[in-house]
């Protein structure tokens, strides 16, 4: 169907954090270092964005980015969204104002913090709005994206409502904790699924690494890839503990589905 890159893998601090003595953040080993979450998708020769990372500037730089077709927010936390303002330079290559698909509350949420994006400047032509804004309907669906068909589904991050979206037989799954039931009817038939799996031990924002291990193998996907990864989390050292089937994405990464 298309062609997933992973722009960054790393928690909302990054790795290394910074001033951090650990051995993960002190490691020389590139899988050791991972910006904040949000992959690349091209297919149907259009390229769609998955969130708008603080590190959004240097991982388009670094992977030569001239041109994306859209945007897609899970949610709108700092570590998906605060790349936003790095956003413009795509509408001006576009020159049209970019497609951003959101629920009604990540657009309420973006549309508060980063007014400025959505007004018509006094001084620039019509169109200036930077981004137009899709609202997804409801908590579950299905449509058609920059010609890319999808289907979303909705989960909780404490009192955070965040979208996970289905292309075919991939799914990427980001910053969840809790969720409905029918999450698993939404992932039926999934083969490779990106999920966030933040450290070993318990966090009230997060699935842990084994609770993220419990979820792989309930949707029963034959490639399971965790995203989202803090500094606890050592790329070696932790990639002999995962079973067969399910391993750390890290930047740079890249295949097709
Ligand atoms: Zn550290
Ligand atoms: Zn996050």
């Amino acid at each position: 169907m298309g062609k997933l890159l992973f722009l960054g893998t790393g928690s909302s601090l990054g790795v290394p954090v910074i001033g951090c003595q650990c051995s993960t953040c002190q490691s020389s080993s590139p899988l050791n270092k991972r910006l904040r979450s949000s992959i690349l998708l091209t297919s149907q020769g259009k390229r769609i964005l998955i969130d708008a990372s603080p590190d959004l500037r240097e991982q388009a730089l670094r992977y030569k980015i001239n041109k994306i077709d859209g945007v897609i927010f899970t949610h709108a936390h700092y570590d998906h969204t605060a790349g936003i303002d790095d956003l413009r330079i795509f509408h001006f290559i576009n020159k049209k104002p970019l497609p951003c698909l959101v629920s009604a509350e990540t657009a309420e949420e973006l549309t508060k913090r980063y007014e400025y994006m959505f007004a018509v400047q006094p001084f620039e032509q019509q169109n200036a709005s930077r981004l137009q804004l899709i609202p997804l309907a409801g908590e579950r669906g299905q449509l058609v994206f920059e010609t890319i068909p999808l289907s979303y589904f909705s989960f909780q991050q404490l009192s955070m409502k965040i979208n996970g979206f289905r292309f075919g037989n991939l799914a990427y799954v980001t910053d969840i904790k809790s969720y409905p039931e029918t999450i698993f009817e939404d992932l039926k038939g999934v083969e490779i699924l990106i999920i966030s799996a933040l450290r070993f031990t318990s966090s009230p924002m997060h699935l842990n690494i084994d609770e993220a291990i419990d979820f792989s193998k309930k949707v029963n996907a034959k490639k399971t890839w965790f995203i989202h990864i803090a500094h606890e989390v050592e790329h070696e050292k932790t990639s002999h503990y995962l079973p067969d089937g399910i391993e750390l994405a890290f930047d740079g990464l890249e295949f097709n589905f």
